[in-house]
């Protein structure tokens, strides 16, 4: 069957309710009264609405509105890198939504042991499997996948520490794509949307800057979604982690795009700009972008520390251990002060 992906262009979240009311009508026929709803947003770590981190509170306030109306009971979940659902929420403005509708906050918990096609045992939230997903993705780049788009948006389903391990587990970059695939496939959300009023470029998802986008999409196929926005932002689909993993796969199926959007973004630092040419690449493959504590900012708070899944940060001697560090990236993400650079190294091994 052919999916649709549908983009509309919307500059401000003050419009962003009439126009995904519009766009959510079609999918109206998955839902019947009295279904379990789980709604994933993006609640990667705590942080303000106008920081475009996490999905804005406006997108949820309208997906919440649409499946109350449809007499559904949703509850708004996640399983944040930083922090818990509930301090993500106060933050990012989705509490003050959540208590005004009477949605609760869950912070996904709950494990249970699946298997997917690569990868078994992957722990993730009951909740997550036995409810109809409704997945709200952000879209920004991202220091280690490329891009976070919907596919990756339900790595969240994953309980707590968990995630940390499996970057370790993972290994390299093809194959934690396959892992945040398997995810999505067990998930399995009803639809995606992609919340790309505000996004990020640069160094993403939490520390890189700001970007103007103007989209709102919504598909019942987050792979044909996630496709689409690589491609009308002009990146080859092939670095972008997941989407080439998809490809790979044979998980992309065949799609239609409704509407006309197309935007720009400034990838992370951590892409190379030109291709290396082939001789040169075993040398390339040595030059890294490590991240680095910028001593001048770090408030010593540990949380890096405490998430790095190689224990290769020591904050009492501001020091990242080069030889255990997998390159993930996750001490980026989740520093709350903008404290890890990530500059270029040589490394021998
Ligand atoms: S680098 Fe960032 S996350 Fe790590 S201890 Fe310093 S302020 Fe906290
Ligand atoms: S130091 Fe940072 S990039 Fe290296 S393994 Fe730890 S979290 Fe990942």
């Amino acid at each position: 069957m052919t999916s649709r992906v549908s983009f509309r262009r919307c500059d401000t979240y003050e419009d962003a309710h009439d126009v995904l009311n519009d766009l959510l009508l079609p999918f109206e026929k998955y839902f019947s009264k009295g279904d379990e709803v789980l709604v994933k947003p993006n609640m990667l770590s705590p942080r303000k609405p106008e920081e475009a981190v996490t999905t804005h509170p406006k997108i949820l306030e309208a997906v919440l509105k649409f499946l109350l109306d449809l007499g559904t009971t949703p509850v708004v979940g996640d399983s944040p890198a930083s922090g818990t659902a509930m301090s993500v929420a106060k933050k990012a403005g989705i509490h003050e939504v959540c208590e005004r509708l009477n949605v609760p906050i869950l912070n996904l918990n709950d494990p249970v042991e699946t298997n997917g096609e690569v990868y078994k045992k992957i722990k993730i939230s009951e909740t997550a499997i036995t409810r109809k997903v409704v997945n709200i993705a952000k879209l920004k780049t991202h220091s280690q996948m490329v891009m976070t788009l919907g596919v990756k948006n339900t790595f969240g389903c994953v309980v707590g520490m968990e995630k940390a391990g499996w970057h370790l587990r993972a290994g390299t970059n093809e194959r934690f794509a396959d892992l945040l695939i398997d995810v999505h496939l067990i998930v399995s959300p009803v639809i995606t949307i992609m919340d790309g009023i505000e996004g990020m470029e640069g160094n993403g998802p939490a520390n890189g800057v700001k970007k103007h986008f103007g989209l709102l999409a919504v598909s019942d196929n987050a792979f044909a979604l996630d496709y689409a926005i690589v491609e009308a932002l002009n990146v080859d689909p092939e670095i972008v982690y997941t989407v080439k993993r998809s490809i790979d796969r044979g998980l992309i199926p065949e799609f239609v795009v409704d509407g006309e959007w197309k935007g720009e973004i400034k990838l992370p630092s951590t892409v190379p700009v030109v291709p290396v040419p082939k001789p040169l690449q075993s040398l390339a493959r040595r030059f890294v972008r490590v991240p680095k504590i910028n001593v001048n900012r770090c408030v010593r708070c540990r949380i890096c520390e405490n998430t790095c899944p190689a224990g290769a940060i020591d904050i009492d001697r501001t020091r990242i251990d080069y030889s255990k560090c997998i390159r993930c990236y996750v001490c980026h993400e989740v520093c709350p002060e903008d404290a890890i650079l990530l500059v270029r190294k040589f490394l021998m091994r």
